[in-house]
């Protein structure tokens, strides 16, 4: 039975940190369950605190005009009764049941919490290659690739050269595919379609796609060929500066253009909680989304790592599975507070949909990754994803909290994901 919150005096506080994909879900869900029950902001609060009421589409950040690619959530919020406040935390005080966070003014504020749900994503990571941090660019956040999209455009005004004119990605992965076969149509559109352009991808490997497996590979390679794509594998990149980059095979390719897209590590704010975690430093969380040494912290999306299913699988930094977890952390961390069962995680079908530029999409489905559909038709799906599965709701509040029910996704297996 809910405990009578008419009876509390005190506030309660639901904290979330982060409104991406997971915390803008988990949010919408908390609000959802506690509407549910009838129990109102005058009684438990529930507060996202992100640097910008802003979801930023990170999965669309190798397309074009990627300044468009964020999404307001603020009107939203306020439908669905949550609180926003600006910020970026930079302390958990598990102990105290408190975060603190520097507000836009570079304010200090202490701020408590009665559950805390952790949706602070990822970030990709930079390793010690010479060059990279001051060379490199990257399409992992919106100012970072807007960057890139700015570099890219100012091309155009620089003398015609080989270096002007050629691309190299570094790292043959999701994010590096689609980013690769978008580029040669890109760059022919800022360059003129008489530049010689070429685009290079660099991938450690022996294999493009090494996460993906073997069933979409053959169609990857087909749409990186179509476009020009060439492929050096089994190679790294040991240096890079202003006008190119050094390989493992001895090779010195001079390019203005280095994009590096190798790999993500969970948000640094996993490391103040004392928790176990894998390799890409995500909490190991149980069903409830739960860690396990703070019972009032609850981690989601991609600092989170949790089965999905009875068969052994496990969440990927992914939008599919940030909005199906968002769903349930919202709700399991206001079930907590009420003292009503939680829902147990779940998400059994795992599909991918990648872009792969002009050529179109490949979709597949399951963990062993079979394709489904591919070219022109899987783009038009990949497109509908972009546009419209990953969006947030709209700001009318019965169809946000419907929408965050966890029991009824709104169809997120349907969503691509990423190994
Ligand atoms: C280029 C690219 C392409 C991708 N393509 C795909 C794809 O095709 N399919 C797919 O499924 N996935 C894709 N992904 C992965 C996907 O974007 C992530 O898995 C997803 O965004 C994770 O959602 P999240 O809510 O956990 O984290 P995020 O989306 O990273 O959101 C994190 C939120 O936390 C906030 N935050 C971070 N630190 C703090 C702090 N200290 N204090 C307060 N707030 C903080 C951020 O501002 C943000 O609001 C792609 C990612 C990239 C970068």
């Amino acid at each position: 039975m809910a405990r009578k919150w008419q009876e509390f005096v005190l506030v309660k506080r639901i904290v979330i940190i982060g409104a991406g994909f997971a915390g803008v879900w988990s949010a919408l869900s908390a609000a959802r369950l506690l509407d549910k029950h009838a129990v109102g902001p005058d009684q438990v609060e529930v507060m996202v605190v992100a640097p910008r009421a802003s979801l930023d589409l990170r999965p669309r950040f190798y397309e074009a005009n990627v300044a468009e690619m964020t999404a307001p959530v603020g009107a939203v919020f306020e439908a669905a009764g949550v609180r926003f406040v600006a910020g970026t935390v930079e302390i958990i005080d598990a102990d105290g049941k408190a975060i603190e966070y520097a507000d836009p003014g570079g304010a200090r504020v202490r701020l408590a919490y009665d559950r805390l749900v952790l949706a602070s994503g990822s970030r990709l990571v930079r390793p010690e290659i010479a060059g990279l941090k001051e060379h490199a660019f990257s399409i992992d956040q919106l100012d970072e690739a807007s960057q890139f999209e700015a570099h890219l455009r100012g091309l155009a005004g620089r003398a015609d050269s080989v270096a002007r004119n050629t691309a190299i990605v570094i790292g043959g992965g999701f994010t590096g595919i689609e980013i690769a076969t978008e580029l040669p149509a890109r760059m022919r559109s800022i360059l003129g379609k008489g530049a010689q352009v070429r685009v290079i991808a660099i991938e450690r490997a022996d294999a493009i796609g090494p996460e993906l497996g073997a069933g979409p590979r053959p169609v990857i390679v087909e749409a990186l060929a179509s476009q020009g794509v060439e492929c050096r594998l089994s190679t790294s990149v040991v240096e890079i500066d202003a006008g190119g980059v050094r390989t493992t095979a001895g090779e010195r390719i001079d390019s203005l253009s280095v994009v590096w897209t190798g790999g993500m590590r969970a948000s640094p704010l996993t490391e103040q909680i004392d928790c176990e975690r894998d390799a890409l430093g995500r909490l190991l969380v149980d069903a409830d989304l739960r860690v396990a040494s703070a019972p009032e912290i609850f981690a989601t999306g991609d600092t989170a790592r949790a089965r999905t299913d009875a068969s052994g699988n496990h969440t990927v930094m992914s939008c599919q599975h940030a909005l199906g977890l968002g769903r349930f952390s919202g709700n399991n961390a206001a079930a907590d507070l009420l003292e009503i069962p939680t829902l147990p995680y779940s998400q059994e079908r795992y599909v991918t949909c990648l872009d792969l530029g002009p050529w179109g999409s490949v979709v597949t489905a399951g963990w062993d990754r079979v394709v489904q559909l591919s070219g022109a038709e899987a783009k038009q799906r990949k497109r509908y994803i972009n546009s419209t599965l990953i969006m947030p709701p709209p700001p009318v509040r019965a169809e946000a909290l419907a929408a965050a029910d966890p029991s009824q996704p709104r169809n997120p297996s349907s969503l691509q994901a990423r190994a």
